[in-house]
């Protein structure tokens, strides 16, 4: 039977021009507006900073609809899951989703069901969920969320299954409506997309070419964010150090980390960093400018220089280490957190100890540590994946033992210390403790009187944990 649906191409996906993005205005058309009258919607998103500002990307378009959030799924008349690509585990997560809310579509069945994200980009999830999971009414993806009023109307009135996933670059799209999920930090997407095709990594296939916002609608942004009383914002990016060079001016992201300061919002962090583009214009304005937080985060992913090459990224173990003394030597008292792949195809014994030897070297604050996922479409599948699971389980066991060890070591300054604290919130296991974190992205745990999230307290730290700190608020 001939498929009424395009399935989206990895192959499309992988091409790049130097052409500039083009740049869209968001409007919604009059026929949409009451769409949501009366009805319910529930997000569930799963990844990266990128999908969480993406789900609120999502929850504004369908505010400005007329929907309402709704906290339980079971009162939803349209649910969305937004998916992760990046390991096996968290799409087969996503699909054991899928297949529970199967129950709520037999009770409902006007409920819609939408998959969206880096998933909705991959041909083969795309046809398992047509094939397999018909309780699926409609699959967007990362450069189609702005087609959700129609994708809807198209969906209420043709009783149809719709599947709008396009395989292209990218483009900016402004003006789009964002309900933000919390009221004192804000992600800010300064660039979307990745050129650096780490051969692991599906991003770059899911995600679009490198594309940066301009610098006068990320400024106005902020601003906005100070005016609503926010504190802190995050400038999101998959390489933010990337930033400007799409965009044909002179202007990089260390002018960009200038001007986002003069705006004076309390607290500016940014993620991620790729060590390559890492030049001293960003040290230079993250040292001059105190509302930059002194905290970075510099994935290293392998502490070996053979494998590094087979990852495609772009620097050697000695390069890093150049970077990394760099930063240590010129930025004083910042924390500094990793992320780590063990167990890609081919890593030898002695290469998983170069790994822990850049650890030591490093004495990072913190990493975020993974075993290989083989990501199909991506060079690193055509590996033959060598390494049996119980060693890679034992290597990731050894490294995450040396990351508490250097996390504890780290943490050990802050005893005694009094740090500032932007309150995020009550602890989920006892109401009496309030939570947030420090300018170093340290977690703290405190007591206190009349704590109001949203607020920068200071805390005086009593206990020291490896990957959080407790205390008491100091009454000022
Ligand atoms: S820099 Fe590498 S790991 Fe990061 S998103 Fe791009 S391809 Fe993936």
């Amino acid at each position: 039977m001939k498929k009424d649906y395009v399935l989206p191409s990895l192959n499309e996906a992988r091409k790049r021009d130097k052409n500039r993005s083009e740049k869209l205005y968001f409007s919604l058309e009059e026929k949409y507006k009451d769409l949501g009258k009366d009805k319910k919607y529930y997000i569930i998103t799963h990844g990266c900073q990128a999908n969480q500002r993406d789900s609120e990307t999502m929850a504004g378009i369908l505010d400005s609809l007329g929907y309402e959030a709704s906290a339980d799924e079971k009162k939803a008349d349209v649910i969305i899951i937004n998916t992760c690509a990046v390991r096996q585990g968290a799409e087969e997560k996503v699909l054991g989703e899928i297949g529970a809310l199967k129950r709520l579509k037999n009770e409902n069945p006007d409920l819609i069901i939408c998959l969206a994200g880096c998933m909705a980009q991959e041909e083969k999830s795309v046809a398992l969920i047509m094939e397999k999971y018909r309780q699926v009414d409609i699959i967007f993806g990362t450069h189609n969320i702005t087609s959700l009023p129609k994708l809807l109307y198209d969906v209420y009135n043709s009783k149809q299954r719709k599947v709008e996933v396009f395989s292209k670059m990218g483009e900016i799209v402004e003006n789009v409506p964002v309900t933000r999920f919390m009221s004192h930090k804000a992600w800010v997407n300064i660039m979307y997309g990745c050129n650096k095709f780490c051969t692991y990594c599906i991003v770059p296939y899911t995600r679009g070419k490198e594309r940066s916002r301009n610098k006068e609608d990320i400024i106005s942004e902020v601003e906005e964010l100070v005016k609503d009383g926010y504190k802190e914002v995050c400038l999101l990016g998959q390489n933010v150090n990337a930033y400007g060079k799409d965009l044909g001016i002179d202007y990089t992201f260390g002018n960009l980390l200038n001007d986002v300061a003069k705006t004076n919002i309390p607290r500016i962090r940014f993620m991620t960093s790729h060590p390559w583009d890492f030049d001293d214009s960003m040290i230079e304005a993250i040292r001059n400018n105190p509302n930059i937080m002194p905290y970075i985060h510099l994935p290293i992913q392998s502490g070996n220089t053979e494998i590094l090459k087979k990852m495609n990224r772009r620097y050697s173990r000695e390069e890093y280490f150049e970077l990394f003394d760099k930063l240590k030597r010129e930025l004083p008292g910042f924390a500094f957190t990793t992320d780590i792949i063990v167990g890609f195809p081919n890593e030898s014994d002695e290469a998983f100890e170069d790994t822990l030897s850049a650890v030591d070297h490093c004495e990072y604050d913190n990493a975020f540590t993974f075993i290989y996922s083989k990501r199909e479409g991506t060079p690193a599948a055509l590996l033959e994946d060598d390494i049996e699971r119980s060693v890679k389980e034992e290597r990731l066991q050894r490294l995450n033992e040396k990351v508490a060890y250097y996390a504890n070591k780290n943490n050990q300054r802050f005893r005694d210390q009094i740090v500032e604290v932007l309150v995020d919130g009550v602890s989920k296991r006892n109401s009496e403790v309030y939570s947030g974190y420090t300018p170093e992205n340290k977690l703290v745990n405190f007591t206190g009187k009349d704590v109001k999230v949203g607020e920068l307290v200071k805390v005086k730290i009593t206990e020291v944990m490896s990957f959080s700190l407790n205390g008491e608020k100091i009454e000022e």
